[in-house]
């Protein structure tokens, strides 16, 4: 695995606080990893910083992606330079139940999911008149799930009502799923870097991998 970056020295106890960060707009986030390698969670840049000055870096992937200046050392008056890599993994390892959690069912997950496409008439409509559709619908005994819910422009959700797609006549274009962590992970962040992307891409369930 790729060095691991040198501990910085008289760092200040809060990064936020007192660092000066270089760094591209708008901020990328870090991808963690545990030390074998699975993926855990996006991590703000401070917390990666955090990670760094405990000494809890064990390997980094990709070039680094951003420069956080500290505080001066007294006694050499040299100032600590961290150089945060776009993928960490971190000391220890995830229990097996933290892995591939299942991710929460929120509006804007969902949307991300459908891509911002209304399930039914497959068209691209405004944020505000997107909606949460229950293909079997709740009143029918449908459940709150990944896979019984998709994304609906308001004018169909409306059509559609408390009718099943088959009994409305409106066919759904896609069938709902629960995505994977590793999809919700880059549905979830609009600004991912490459090495990350090529990294997540690598884990994304086979079939669903992109052709490329
Ligand atoms: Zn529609």
């Amino acid at each position: 695995m790729p060095g691991q970056t040198p501990l910085p020295i008289a760092f200040p106890a809060d990064p936020a606080a007192g660092a000066r960060v270089s760094v591209l707009h708008p901020k990328p986030r870090v991808l963690c990893l545990d030390a074998q390698g699975h993926i855990l969670d996006w991590m703000s840049w401070q917390d990666a910083v955090c990670l760094y000055v405990r000494d809890a870096v064990v390997w980094t992937l990709g070039e680094p992606c951003i420069t956080v200046h500290g505080g001066h050392n007294r006694a050499s008056d040299r100032q600590s330079v961290i150089e945060l890599h776009p993928i960490v993994a971190a000391r220890g390892h995830a229990k097996p139940r933290a892995l591939n959690p299942s991710p929460a069912l929120s509006n804007p997950a969902l949307f991300a999911r459908d891509a911002y496409l209304c399930m039914y008439c497959g068209r691209e409509v405004q944020r505000a008149q997107l909606t949460r559709d229950h293909v079997h619908p709740i009143s029918r005994g449908g459940r709150d799930v990944w896979e019984n819910v998709v994304t609906a422009c308001l004018a169909c959700n409306s059509r559609k009502g408390g009718r099943t797609p088959q009994q409305a006549g409106m066919p759904l274009l896609a069938v709902p799923f629960r995505p994977s962590w590793v999809e919700h992970l880059i549905l979830s962040n609009r600004h991912i870097l490459a090495d990350q992307m090529s990294f997540l891409r690598s884990h994304l369930p086979r079939r669903r991998r992109p052709q490329a």
